[in-house]
């Protein structure tokens, strides 16, 4: 939808925790949209003949100049973001470990030979298929790792040759302002990177569904990915979407180590995590001392100001998420949910929450909640904790907790997932590997290689040689 008549110039950006205002972008319309995807059109032919040792000294810089503002990231993360300060430095970390991974891809972008002499009557044909940049991006992304989930679109678009169109979320666009300038002064072609920022009513559908966009590469909720699939026509389409991963823990585990890394992995970044964990299923000799310690752990967790060094739980980035935790809450409980510690809300905050259900309860199992709200289960064994975590419609990542290997095997086979962690939290992920989900979690990959492929197209080459 386009709103012409609405005249706003631009947008305020707030200090989660807080509510301060600590900054205005521009709104921009569906004018700056067609500009920027005029000079992307001059990117693209910018980017294909960049070769790749420039692409590489780019990326290379870009890193030079992150670890210099390492601090100024950090700092802008943790505040117009939900993360902790501790948090936002790791991802700093990991956004230039990104970056660097893309350096190092961008050298490795190979083909490969066709025999074409194999197939009777092309004895005199040779030739190879060579990887060239698929042409202009629109990146869209969230708020919740709001500069390592650019950096996983970026730096593989340049290290593909390829011009972006950056969207990044209303809420976090201040630390992608900063990254755009980061790699402008690392040398990326003005041409080659615009960034969009405001609420995407004002500027429309041309974003999305433009013929001049080859690839639209989006992260965020199943809601918004199908309003975009919609509109997209004709284009390649890569969606990292939402999940409510599930955890196994069975009684052979190590029942300490599961619950921490289950605790970590529930509240993290206050539970706005793609992959955080929020089911457990633990067989039911080990569940109530599971549970009592789960709820011990929990209780220990600080909740305040995200700019503290000890402090574990953040804000929620608004008050319409904070009303949807709990409406996930009471709704869970409308089910037959019960609940074992928090449900309340303190300030911009949402307390850790530990529902107790059965997967029979249609929304604590079937539900995205983007927020810190674990659900406990118990289970009789890891057949019937397979089929609870496969009625979720969501599949990203899933854990099992075990020392059998038949068991493990079992689950890596049968779960409906994108990547299985044993003996490990769902959200462990490093930047190098192949990342995303099936069903309603997502279409296609990213992690850096995987994203290089999908932002490259295959060109065959044929001599006839005489
Ligand atoms: P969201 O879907 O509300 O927004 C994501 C981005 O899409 C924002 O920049 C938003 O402005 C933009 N957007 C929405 N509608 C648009 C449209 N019609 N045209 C253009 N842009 C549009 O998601 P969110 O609240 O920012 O993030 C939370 C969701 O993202 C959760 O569901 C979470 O699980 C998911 N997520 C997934 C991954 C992953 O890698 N799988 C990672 C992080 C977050």
């Amino acid at each position: 939808m386009v709103i012409d008549n609405k005249n706003i110039s631009t947008v305020s950006v707030y200090n989660s925790y807080t509510g301060d205002k600590i900054g205005t972008v521009p709104q921009s319309t569906k004018q700056d949209v067609m500009n920027a995807l005029d000079l992307a059109k001059i990117g693209e032919a910018i980017g294909k003949k960049m070769p790749a040792s420039k692409r590489i000294a780019i990326l290379r810089k870009a890193v030079t100049i992150m670890e210099r503002e390492f601090d100024v990231l950090s700092n802008l993360i943790a505040t117009e973001g939900i993360k902790t300060i501790v948090q936002a430095r790791k991802e700093v970390t990991r956004a230039l470990n990104t970056m660097q991974l893309s350096a190092e891809e961008a050298g490795r972008i190979i083909g490969a030979t066709i025999p074409f002499n194999a197939v009777p009557g092309s004895e005199d044909r040779a030739g190879y298929e060579v990887k060239v940049p698929i042409g202009i991006v629109v990146a869209i992304t969230p708020f919740n790792d709001p500069l390592n989930l650019i950096c996983h679109k970026l730096g593989p678009a340049i290290a593909a040759g390829n011009p972006v169109i950056l969207k990044p979320s209303d809420f976090t666009p201040l630390v992608a302002i900063k990254f755009s300038e980061i790699l402008s002064e690392a040398g990326l072609p003005k041409e080659m990177l615009s960034v969009i920022t405001g609420s995407p009513e004002y500027f429309g559908d041309a974003l999305i569904s433009d013929d001049r966009i080859r690839l639209i590469s989006f992260t965020g909720g199943v809601e918004a990915a199908k309003v975009i699939q919609r509109k997209a026509g004709l284009k390649k389409i890569v969606m990292e979407l939402g999940s409510n991963s599930p955890v196994i823990v069975l009684s052979d585990a190590d029942v300490e180590d599961a619950v921490q890394s289950c605790v970590s992995g529930a509240f993290f970044a206050s539970g706005q995590n793609c992959v955080g964990v929020k089911r457990i299923f633990v067989e039911e000799g080990i569940y109530d001392s599971f549970l009592n310690n789960f709820s011990q752990l929990t209780a220990t967790l600080k909740i305040g100001s995200p700019l503290s060094e000890d402090i574990d739980i953040g804000p929620i980035i608004s008050k319409e998420s904070i009303n949807q935790i709990e409406l996930f809450v009471a709704e869970s409980i409308n089910h037959g949910a019960k609940i074992i510690s928090g449900g309340k809300t303190i300030g911009n905050c949402y307390v850790p929450t530990i529902l107790e259900a059965d997967c029979n309860n249609d929304i604590a199992n079937c539900k995205e909640v983007f927020g810190p709200v674990v659900t406990i289960s118990k289970i009789k064994n890891l057949e019937e904790a397979i089929a609870c975590c496969n009625k979720s419609p969501f599949g990203l990542h899933t854990a099992i907790f075990t020392n059998d290997i038949n068991n493990t095997h079992k689950a890596i086979n049968e779960l409906e997932c994108a990547g299985v962690m044993i003996n490990d939290s769902t959200d462990y992920r490093i930047d190098a590997m192949p990342f995303g989900g099936v069903k309603n979690s997502g279409i296609g990959r990213e992690g850096v290689k995987s994203a290089i492929e999908a932002m490259s197209e295959t060109k065959v080459v044929c001599f006839k040689l005489k």
